[in-house]
């Protein structure tokens, strides 16, 4: 069983974590990858209680741990992918995907949209207020104090896919362009936070 120390995090993104996953990996994978994190019987309780919460950033942190253990240097593009599919599970839900408004964001100018999607991103990745905006000239930064990829997990070098991931997919989604994402320090590699540099 999982010691709960670490923080909540909200359900609908460990929801969309999951199937994310799963559309990337298939039922089968899923298992296998929540098994190897002891994460087996939580799935079980989540698919009986889909909307009762209860998870915590160690679960998060736990399940990308055993990805990048399982797959080795195959994880990355794995999980940049897992995370591009999480922003989209989050675009046809939340607020900004409505006519109106999408109509009326896709008058802003470009550079404006971005930022307005990665603030919306900020407010929403990670635990409640764990992620703040910075901007210098055309760079975004999002800087992360929280766990969630985290807790009780280390790696030699910036290893948080899964977020560049949604970084990634949330800039194309507001610009129609690709951008360059870049963690330049992780908590896993022992830095105080993890800061993503977005050009
Ligand atoms: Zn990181």
């Amino acid at each position: 069983m999982v010691d709960r120390t670490a923080t909540p995090i909200p359900s609908d993104r460990m929801l969309w974590l999951l199937q994310a996953f799963e559309e990337e990996m298939g039922p089968h994978g899923l298992r296998l990858i929540l098994k190897q994190a002891g994460l087996e019987e939580d799935y079980t309780y989540l698919e009986r209680y889909p909307a009762t919460g209860g998870w915590y950033s160690q679960d998060c942190a736990r399940l990308l741990h055993a990805v990048r253990l399982y797959y080795g240097v195959g994880a990355r593009g794995t999980l940049i992918r897992i995370g591009r599919r999480m922003f989209r599970l989050y675009a046809a839900r939340h607020r900004l995907r409505s006519a109106g408004r999408r109509a009326l964001f896709l008058l802003l100018p470009r550079s404006l949209r971005r930022t307005a999607a990665l603030r919306d991103l900020a407010d929403r990745m990670g635990e409640p207020g764990s992620v703040t905006m910075e901007r210098e000239n055309d760079v975004v930064r999002l800087v992360d104090r929280g766990v969630e990829r985290t807790y009780g997990s280390s790696a030699s070098a910036p290893s948080c896919w899964t977020a560049i991931g949604e970084i990634t997919e949330c800039v194309m989604w507001a610009t129609g362009q690709e951008p360059l994402v870049i963690e330049v320090s992780c908590r896993l590699a022992g830095d105080e936070s993890c800061r993503f540099e977005i050009r």
